[in-house]
């Protein structure tokens, strides 16, 4: 799902291949780890699918192109990264791509509960396939699951997500397209961002305010990425002369348990 990094679109202007799993510049994760790469489009927010750009940049590193793809070698990653992070799943492809097969899928959820130092952020636009998959998965507590809502007409996503036992369920709404009136009951976290990049679509500041304002009234987190415009900070990230960079509670419970378990260590 691509929000790709702001670091993947620098690699692509200096001509600096480092499409693996990566620090990232995407302000609400750390890191991001491809356990499959490749997708197809399906709906408006794809339109400018920068994984797709990526993809057919760089074949070298991309053998099978933008055609969805299984990358076992990737799989193990997050074990070798000690330092506790937020990582995002998938950025090059979409976890509940209908030819991601279950045995694979559990796989994943699997390295995702061993390294419990971490916490996991999915995303996907495939609500139906996700809600069809969920009760075959084991949900750690360290897994946050979320669906993108591009414009009201995919609002419904939320309705599938807010069936899934994950610890935090969030939503993704960039690119923005259109305004939206969101039913946040069991939703903790919202982000917001406009699109960037060649052909950028416009998002408009009472869109924003609106989503700002349901997640204040609902008591969700609300994190506002950025603007958008040609590049990804283009047009800045405030809103009313102030940013928003809320996280979920979780993520406090996440970093107070980790201080607990060192304290128990030493
Ligand atoms: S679902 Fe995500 S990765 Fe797949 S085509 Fe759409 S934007 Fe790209």
């Amino acid at each position: 799902m691509p929000l790709v990094s702001i670091e993947c679109r620098r690699n692509l202007q200096e001509g600096v291949v480092r499409l693996s799993s990566t620090n990232t510049a995407i302000e609400w994760t750390d890191k991001t780890w491809n356990p499959t790469t490749g997708c197809n489009k399906v709906s408006p927010g794809c339109k400018h699918c920068y994984a797709e750009t990526i993809t057919k940049r760089f074949p070298q590193h991309f053998p099978t192109g933008f055609k969805f793809t299984l990358r076992p070698d990737r799989l193990k990653e997050p074990t070798s990264w000690r330092k506790p992070s937020r990582v995002f799943v998938n950025s090059m492809s979409d976890l509940f791509h209908e030819q991601m097969t279950l045995e694979y899928l559990q796989e994943v959820f699997a390295v995702m509960r061993e390294c419990d130092r971490h916490v996991f952020q999915i995303l996907t636009k495939r609500h139906e396939r996700l809600l069809e998959l969920a009760p075959e998965l084991d949900w750690p507590e360290n897994v946050w699951m979320g669906v993108s809502v591009e414009n009201q007409d995919y609002a419904h996503r939320v309705d599938y997500l807010r069936q899934v036992p994950a610890e935090v369920r969030f939503l993704s709404c960039e690119p923005l397209l259109g305004p939206l009136h969101l039913d946040l009951k069991g939703i903790h976290w919202v982000i917001v961002g406009g699109e960037s990049g060649l052909g950028h679509r416009p998002i408009h500041a009472e869109w924003v305010r609106s989503i700002c304002a349901q997640s204040r009234a609902a008591g969700v987190a609300f994190f506002f990425k950025q603007w958008g415009g040609i590049r990804p900070k283009a047009g800045g990230r405030e809103l009313d002369r102030r940013t928003y960079d809320e996280m979920p509670e979780a993520w406090e419970r996440h970093l107070r348990r980790l201080d607990k378990s060192r304290l128990v260590a030493s």
